[in-house]
């Protein structure tokens, strides 16, 4: 399924990056060109701030010319932490004393989804650990259902334990978005040393398991690896052949890609990444996902700090949750949040400050949720990317639901602070992009 030996083979090499090279590749890359494994691995040996700049700006024009200035804003909505598995760097790993474990009620869970729609999501992530008897099948398609019924909510995307074929189909039918999991480490022997016990410790179920999604009718789902735990160099260029290999096998790349990095999570075994990543690498790895995989979503979580998180949105990000909290129960209990945390975030500021800090930099916040209503997903999402069309539903939808997340702010001096800096943000012309500028 992946060439795993020539992965390692070139996750070895060091190759010389070159300005005559990296110019070309560069360039490639700009004409939505696919880069070879060879070419991206020049890509990810860049050392250098000047050659760093070089490849945001090209990531940065790739993101525009698909997708214009949007950027998608979701928060997680974590259900369960009473996990059975053993993933020895999480905070909900099984036998973790310091965790405190809930599975939230079906009450739980719509009060913190209506919390969420109350601040102004339209898009959650649900998030839940591998329990059968507590957060099973049936309580997920239940808890979907209610979510649906009873509160705003327009999409619910999901990253759950993998599945078999029949159950994936029974939950797609719930009208779930994106299914997504990461595969955390590519390096089966990391692998299996770090995930002990549970369902989870088996590499290849894990591996294939967007293979049986796809099968069982989700057009979109969404792939990464936790940075921290092997050689970047290898999980990246992973990542990018798994994202090939769904392409080759079935029509489609993933519709996301997350950059999650490891953070401290409290009561785990392992306390510290196994191989760091720095903040250099990290925004390095960011721009290769764009130009390697050109019309995927590049997903930035809390787990980055505020300084990172504002700076990633011209490396090629166009996805960032906001608000967060990753403990069952943590919007609307305080207790909760502080005692059933998975790992400690890195970014606490406000929906409503995110908003500004990306108004601030030129991009547009967007709230959409059309696509997934529309049926533009999976293959057709990607060929209109690729054909640079799909940038004109982003922005003039981004727009509309950006107006609609203004008018629905209760406070009148925050609603006016924000609109402040949305009209500066349309009159810039300098800000828009070439073809399908803000209408
Ligand atoms: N049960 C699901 C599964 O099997 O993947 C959900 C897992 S977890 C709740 C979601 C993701 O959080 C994991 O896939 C992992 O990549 C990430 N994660 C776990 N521990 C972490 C840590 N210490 N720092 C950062 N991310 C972490």
């Amino acid at each position: 399924m992946l060439d795993f030996k020539t992965i390692e083979e070139l996750s070895k090499e060091n190759p010389a990056v070159g300005s005559k090279t990296l110019e070309k590749i560069l360039s490639k890359a700009l004409n939505l060109e696919p880069l070879s494994l060879e070419e991206i691995t020049i890509l990810l040996n860049i050392d250098k701030a000047e050659e760093l700049e070089l490849l945001r700006d090209t990531a940065d024009k790739i993101k525009r010319k698909i997708f214009g200035k949007r950027i998608v804003l979701f928060a997680p909505l974590y259900l369960s932490n009473e996990c059975v598995n053993k993933c020895l760097y999480c905070g909900f790993q099984n036998g973790n004393p310091e965790e405190k474990r809930k599975t939230l009620t079906k009450e739980e869970a719509l009060k913190e989804a209506k919390f969420l729609v109350s601040r102004g999501f339209k898009r959650a992530l649900l998030v839940l650990a591998e329990n059968k008897s507590k957060c099973g099948l049936e309580y997920i398609k239940s808890v979907v259902r209610e979510i649906y019924k009873e509160t705003g909510m327009r999409i619910l995307h999901i990253n759950s334990a993998p599945m078999e074929v029949y159950e994936l189909k029974e939950l797609k039918r719930e009208g779930l978005g994106v299914f997504q999991v990461f595969q955390e480490t590519y390096h089966k022997e990391t692998y299996e040393k770090l995930h002990v016990k549970g369902r989870k410790a088996d590499f290849n179920y894990r591996l294939t398991c967007m293979d049986r999604a796809i099968t069982a009718g989700f057009k979109d789902v969404g792939i990464g690896c936790l940075l921290g735990l092997y050689d970047y160099r290898f999980d990246v260029l992973a990542t990018i052949s798994h994202a090939r290999y769904l392409k080759e096998s079935y029509g489609t790349y993933p519709h996301t890609i997350s950059v999650p990095r490891f953070r401290y999570a409290k009561g785990a075994v392992v306390e510290k990444p196994l191989y760091a990543v720095d903040d250099f690498t990290f925004k390095k790895i960011v721009a290769v996902y764009r130009l390697a995989v050109p019309t995927a979503g590049i997903v930035i979580s809390t787990r980055e700090p505020a300084y990172l998180r504002d700076e990633i949105l011209y490396y090629g990000a166009s996805q960032i949750s906001a608000e967060s909290k990753t403990s069952p129960g943590g919007y609307t209990d305080i207790l909760e949040e502080e005692k059933g945390a998975q790992f400690s975030l890195n970014d606490k500021r406000s929906l409503e400050e995110v908003v500004i800090s990306i108004l601030e930099r030129g991009f547009l916040p967007s709230f959409c949720t059309a696509c997934y209503g529309k049926g533009r997903v999976g293959e057709h999402f990607h060929r209109l990317a690729e054909e640079e069309v799909i940038k004109d539903f982003c922005e003039k939808n981004a727009i509309s639901t950006f107006l609609e997340y203004l008018s629905d702010i209760k406070d009148k001096s925050l609603r006016e602070k924000i609109t402040r800096f949305y009209e500066k943000l349309i009159d810039d012309k300098s800000t828009n992009t070439e073809k399908g500028a803000l209408i």
